[in-house]
């Protein structure tokens, strides 16, 4: 299986293949296409299209070979936990059931800079592809160092990283960076339209401009339609809403419905969710509290409580940010005042 041919990543990918660097960092926002970009640029660099050809041609040997995910002169570093959702699951691995690590192991690290050593087997370059480098633990950072300060000829090395920063300095200082901007918004939008995604507009705003992402949240069964009604299913602490979500996803979606609401108490415009689709009124102090506590819960990325109980009493929040209404009818007067604006 290929990865995904993402056309706002074409001019980044020509411009890449200018750079001389043995060693690129691939940083941007999470869902503009890193890995995709990484296994593109790696294809690229081990096509054997003749001069003048515009690489990767997607027809010689090594193209296909890449995308049958056997060629011998590149070699992917992935968490466990990635394998199967960008299709490097060997049937082998699938039959076990404990949770996939989110880790790169140092001893596939150690085997990957061994396999750096070796000679080529066609003849253009080696490509070790690290997706994402942040998922090395320290002592695999440290082991891959030198490699990255002295790799042997014609070895290229491709990170990718959403927040560089999380590196270790000594990594990031190695590395050429190459950032890639979110896509324009028109390239992203027809994207989403060629995949069948209905409202696209809603999505890419709800997925933050990254188009990866929106087609995730309509994977996961969130569509346009979903994710409008949200905030007024929210509001009335309709927990069976989110009752399937995975928890990150709910507290993502909850710190994007808290900052828009934010964006509205103080006048501005929202940015993930349609204006008409928020209920004015929260007070700003309770917003800011709640965005406090948000952002606390999320920093946790295992939660050993139940995660179904914290959903609910999540939701629970929500409806508590707007004053009591007095009557059956409060929600519903709200909501026409927005929709009069
Ligand atoms: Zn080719």
């Amino acid at each position: 299986m290929s990865a995904p041919s993402l056309p706002w990543l074409d001019a980044p990918l020509q411009r890449a293949l200018q750079q001389r660097a043995h060693a690129l960092l691939i940083h941007g926002p999470a869902g503009v296409g890193q890995y995709e970009f990484g296994f593109a640029l790696a294809r690229a660099l081990l096509c054997e299209a003749g001069e003048g050809t515009q690489r990767p041609c997607g027809r010689c040997t090594a193209c296909h070979l890449m995308d049958t995910h056997g060629h011998p002169d590149f070699k992917l570093l992935l968490p466990e936990a990635l394998r199967e959702p960008l299709g490097w699951q060997d049937e082998e691995a699938r039959k076990k059931d404990a949770k996939p690590s989110k880790w790169i192991r140092i001893e596939d690290v150690r085997q990957a800079i061994d396999w750096t050593h070796q000679s080529l087997s066609r003849g253009m370059a080696k490509v070790l592809l690290i997706h994402p480098a942040t998922a090395m633990q320290e002592a695999s950072a440290n082991a891959l160092l030198k490699t990255l300060e002295e790799p042997a000829p014609q070895v290229r090395l491709l990170l990718t990283a959403t927040d560089p920063e999380l590196l270790l300095p000594t990594i990031r200082s190695r590395c050429q960076r190459l950032a890639l901007p979110l896509p324009p918004r028109e390239a992203a939008l027809e994207w989403l339209r060629e995949r069948g995604l209905a409202q696209p507009a809603v999505l890419l705003d709800a997925a933050g401009g990254r188009p990866l992402e929106a087609q995730a949240l309509a994977g996961e069964g969130i569509d346009a339609a979903a994710w409008t009604a949200l905030p007024q299913r929210l509001r009335q602490g309709d927990a069976t809403a989110v009752a399937q979500w995975p928890l990150p996803r709910l507290l993502e979606t909850l710190l994007k419905l808290c900052h828009d609401l934010m964006a509205v108490a103080a006048g501005g415009a929202p940015r993930y969710f349609p204006a008409d689709s928020l209920l004015p009124g929260a007070a700003l102090p309770a917003l800011a509290q709640w965005s406090r506590e948000l952002t606390q819960l999320s920093r946790h990325d295992e939660h050993p409580w139940n995660a179904s109980l914290l959903a609910e009493s999540l939701v629970a929040q929500v409806a508590a940010l707007w004053p009591a209404a007095k009557s059956g009818t409060g929600a519903g007067r709200a909501r026409v005042t927005t929709l009069g604006r």
